[in-house]
């Protein structure tokens, strides 16, 4: 069967290459004759892969050696109590909420602690981010909560909010490694793998090793920073296959694409194409996020009415387009175009929304 152009917010795409070597190896990874799926996450083999993956991060994401890198299971959710759990220690923590994962990571912190909410954009659906003086901070909270990519609303931070000395806690989740960062500006910035860098099962926590020092005591080990980190992510049996397949990515990245300054420009280049469409559409196509903080990752967009939408992903997927309906929350479409979206599949698109138009308009 032929694969299609998957535009999924995730699971999302992964770079054939990835699957085609997954694939190769499955039966007997080379070196240990049996495949990842059935190895001892205490064997070399495995310790080799769950190394060689960090290692690969740290490269590519250029991680200070002041910083912790964890595997993770729970997904990206599970962050939203380990972060308060971990890091509150009776204080207060200031959450910024620019879309749907920030309100909830604010509204599950509350089960854990006090949260308050520093911003939120609830008032205009979720279509901007803040600049950093309407942000009301407290100059004492443990730390600042944000979500840099809003895969929802596809609202983007296109810089990090200046908070001061205060620790920046980020959910890059539908971001994560499409485009250089300053980790250092960050107390901890994590991902669950599954929309931009691997499959569902992992969520990669890189953390400074004050705050895992720091971070609350007596709290069952799989959700103690602490814990997971003196035991190098293996107090229990990891995700093995997931932490495998970003091993694969992360070599993409690096060996293919050539590394996460290249993706940026590939990214740049990929959401241009559509945001153009939708720019010079006239007002057929209505983008949901304001232009200087649309994402570079996941477009949301509309038409006037909902008339044709039924139509419009009806022939996208006859072409092969799928994937493209938007959440019910916002409504329309959404076309989410991670690193691992071919630029082909990002100009079939676009060739295919402004034919719609053109038929439509
Ligand atoms: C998908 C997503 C989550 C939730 O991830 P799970 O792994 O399903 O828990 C959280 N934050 C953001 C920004 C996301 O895109």
């Amino acid at each position: 069967m032929e694969r299609v152009f998957n535009f999924s917010a995730g699971p999302a795409v992964l770079p054939l290459q990835v699957l085609e070597e997954a694939q190769r190896d499955l039966l007997a990874m080379p070196g240990a004759g049996m495949s990842i799926l059935e190895m001892s996450h205490r064997s070399k083999p495995f310790q080799a892969i769950i190394d060689a993956t960090e290692a690969n991060i740290r490269k590519v994401m250029n991680v200070p050696d002041n910083y912790k890198v964890l595997f993770l299971q729970g997904g990206a959710y599970l962050q939203f109590g380990m972060v308060p759990m971990n890091l509150l220690k009776g204080g207060s923590a200031d959450y910024i909420c620019t879309g749907t994962w920030s309100k909830k990571a604010l509204s599950e912190g509350k089960t854990q602690g006090t949260v308050r909410c520093a911003w939120d954009g609830s008032a205009d659906n979720f279509n901007h981010t803040p600049d950093d003086s309407e942000l009301d901070l407290d100059p004492n909270a443990a730390y600042v909560y944000y979500t840099s990519n809003e895969t929802i609303q596809g609202v983007q931070f296109k810089t990090e909010p200046n908070v001061g000395n205060v620790p920046l806690i980020c959910d890059a989740s539908s971001e994560f490694m499409y485009k250089p960062l300053d980790i250092s500006k960050y107390g901890c910035i994590y991902a669950c793998a599954q929309k931009n860098c691997g499959p569902a099962g992992v969520t990669i926590v890189i953390i400074r090793e004050d705050l895992v020092e720091n971070s609350a005591d007596g709290l069952l080990g799989v959700l103690s920073y602490k814990k997971m980190a003196e035991n190098g992510s293996m107090l229990n049996t990891p995700p093995c296959f997931s932490i495998y397949v970003v091993k694969l990515v992360t070599e993409w990245i690096m060996n293919t694409i050539g590394g996460v300054d290249k993706l940026y420009e590939i990214n740049k280049m990929k959401a241009q194409l559509l945001y153009d469409v939708i720019d010079s559409s006239n007002g057929f196509y209505l983008g949901h996020a304001k232009p200087e903080c649309r994402s570079l990752m996941n477009v949301p967009f509309k038409m006037a009415t909902d008339e044709l939408n039924d139509k419009f992903l009806a022939e996208a997927k006859a072409l092969g387009l799928e994937s493209l309906k938007g959440h019910r929350s916002v409504g329309g479409f959404r076309a989410s175009i991670y690193n691992a979206m071919p630029v082909e599949g990002v100009q079939k698109l676009a060739e295919f929304m402004k034919d719609f138009m053109q038929k439509n308009g």
